[in-house]
């Protein structure tokens, strides 16, 4: 039975955690830059989460390979690093998740490398604003369609592709637990969030079409025109007063 509601220490857990997702991406968007391969940003992926006293969660999770999710370009979500040099305009989504003590967080960005197209720009600043409509949405009290239609309202005034075919998520001893939070939904619907719920709110938009395939690797999923792709994600926790991320740098952000 997944656990909804998290105790205090599974909390400590999960902000420890996110402390070290936060400094990892960081990292790694430091590190990011042309001629660097995705299998040298998962190795310092990997090493960094363990200098700081966590585990990579995405390691070996339904078998994937490495320790960061690289999605470059057309590349939506759980791209695996690879040997081709990252190149002056490639958008990369970096996905990551940390595990302390059994608890895990999620979280992801994309990133351009260098100077990108400012339609590839457009296309992640409408990723973040979904994110934000959505997180000021999630309180005590609020059901998951009112968070879901904000997020979906936002990435279709911007006229993108709407992903269906992934959502969001609860997470805590498991990476990917109930509820399933799709970016669309009906205000008035669905799950009733209750403070220490915590779950992962993750708009994933394209500049074409919304029909995503999955790449010969057998993990990569890329959208079925090559349009751009843009994925971007927080573990937050739900409050009586509203919601605190747990995976940014800024350590008990709120709003
Ligand atoms: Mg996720």
């Amino acid at each position: 039975m997944t656990e909804l509601i998290k105790s205090t220490a599974a909390l400590a857990a999960m902000r420890r955690a996110g402390q070290i997702l936060a400094k990892t991406q960081a990292t790694l968007i430091s590190a990011l830059k042309p001629g660097v391969t995705g299998t040298e940003l998962d190795r310092l992926a990997e090493k960094t989460i363990a200098s700081l006293g966590g585990q990579p969660s995405f390691k070996g999770f339904e078998g994937f390979p490495a320790s960061v999710c690289l999605s470059v370009n057309d590349g939506l979500v759980h791209g695996i690093p690879n040997d081709r040099p990252f190149r002056e305009g490639d958008l990369v989504g970096i996905d990551l998740g940390v595990c302390i003590d059994g608890w895990h967080v999620d979280a992801a960005t994309t990133v351009g490398v260098g100077t990108i197209d400012p339609a590839d720009q457009a296309l992640v600043d409408t990723a973040w604003a979904a994110f934000r409509v959505g997180f000021a949405k999630a309180r005590d009290g609020v059901h998951l369609g009112d968070v879901q239609h904000a997020i979906q309202t936002v990435i279709e005034a911007g006229g993108y592709g709407l992903v269906r075919n992934l959502s969001g998520h609860g997470i805590g001893q498991t990476l990917h637990e109930e509820p399933s939070i799709p970016n669309f939904g009906t205000p008035g619907q669905g799950l009733v969030l209750h403070t220490g719920m915590t779950i992962c709110l993750e708009p994933m938009l394209t500049r074409g079409s919304a029909e995503i395939v999955t790449d010969a690797d057998g993990w990569t999923i890329v959208t079925a025109d090559g349009s751009r792709a843009a994925h971007v994600e927080h573990t937050i926790l739900v409050t009586d007063t509203g919601a605190e991320i747990l995976t940014d740098s800024d350590r008990g952000h709120t709003r």
